[in-house]
C-alpha cells in the first residue's frame, strides 16, 4: 500500500501518517523530518536547505526529489510506504510518477486556514523522534517530554506566526494544484479535518478500508 498524505502544513498529515504507519506496518517518509535531521547533523544537504526552511519556503525540487528517490530504494519500502510532505509541487509529483511509484491513495486532509494558524502556533514537536503535540489539544503525559522516546518538546522555528502565513501562501500557490493532479489520476480521497485526531483517523481508515 503506497499512500500520499496531502494537505496544508498543520492539517494533521504527520499525525495521521503515524497512525497509518502503525496500522499497516509500513514506514512513513517525511521529507520535512529528513531535512530537519540533515540540518541537525550538519550535512551538506542540511546546510543548503536551512535558509529555505527557516523562512518557510520550499526547498528546491531537485533536492527533495533526490531525497525521496534514494529513500524509496531502501528495503523497508518494498511492502509500501506513506509519503508525508512530498510531493509539494507539480514537478515533484511528476518526478514521483517517473520513479514508477504506484500510489494507491492520496489522502487530502482539508482544514480552514484560521484553524491551521491556531494549530501550528500551538504545535510542539519532539526534537528526537519528531512526534507532534499541541499546547492545548494534544498534550504529552509529562509536560515538555515526548511520551514515546522521552525527548524534549520544542517549537519549530517555522511554526512562528509570520512564517506560518508564508507557508500557507506557498501551500495555496504551489501545493494545492496537486489536488486536481491526483483527482485526474483517480487517486484522490478528500477528508474534512475533524475537531479530534481520532475522528479524522476514523474517516481516513474508512476511506482506505471501506
Ligand atoms: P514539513 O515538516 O513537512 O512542514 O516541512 C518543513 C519544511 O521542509 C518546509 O517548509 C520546506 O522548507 C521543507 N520541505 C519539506 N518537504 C518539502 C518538499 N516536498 N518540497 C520542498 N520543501 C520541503
Amino acid at each position: 500500500m503506497n499512500i500520499i498524505m496531502l494537505g496544508a502544513p498543520g492539517a494533521g498529515k504527520g499525525t495521521q501518517a503515524a497512525v497509518l504507519c502503525e496500522h499497516f506496518n509500513i514506514p512513513t517518509i517525511s521529507t520535512g523530518n529528513i531535512i530537519r535531521e540533515a540540518l541537525r547533523t550538519g550535512t551538506e544537504m542540511g546546510l543548503k536547505a536551512k535558509s529555505f526552511m527557516d523562512a518557510g519556503q520550499l526547498v528546491p525540487d531537485e533536492v527533495v526529489i533526490g531525497i525521496v528517490k534514494d529513500r524509496l530504494q531502501e528495503d523497508d519500502c518494498k511492502a509500501g510506504y506513506i509519503l508525508d510532505g512530498f510531493p509539494r509541487t507539480i514537478p515533484q509529483a511528476e518526478a514521483l510518477d517517473k520513479m514508477g511509484a504506484n500510489i494507491d491513495y492520496v489522502i487530502d486532509i482539508e482544514v480552514a486556514d484560521d484553524v491551521i494558524v491556531n494549530r501550528l502556533s500551538g504545535r510542539r514537536v519532539c526534537e528526537k523522534c519528531g512526534r507532534p503535540y499541541h499546547t492545548e489539544s494534544l498534550k504529552p503525559k509529562v509536560e515538555g517530554v515526548c511520551d514515546d522516546c522521552g525527548g524534549a518538546l520544542v517549537q519549530r522555528k517555522d511554526d512562528q506566526i509570520d512564517t506560518i502565513k508564508n507557508r500557507l501562501d506557498i501551500y495555496h500557490k504551489e501545493t494545492e494544484p496537486l489536488v486536481n493532479y491526483y483527482k485526474e489520476q483517480g487517486k484522490l480521497v478528500v477528508i474534512e479535518g475533524q475537531d479530534t485526531v481520532a475522528d479524522t483517523t476514523e474517516a481516513v481508515l474508512k476511506a482506505i478500508e471501506g
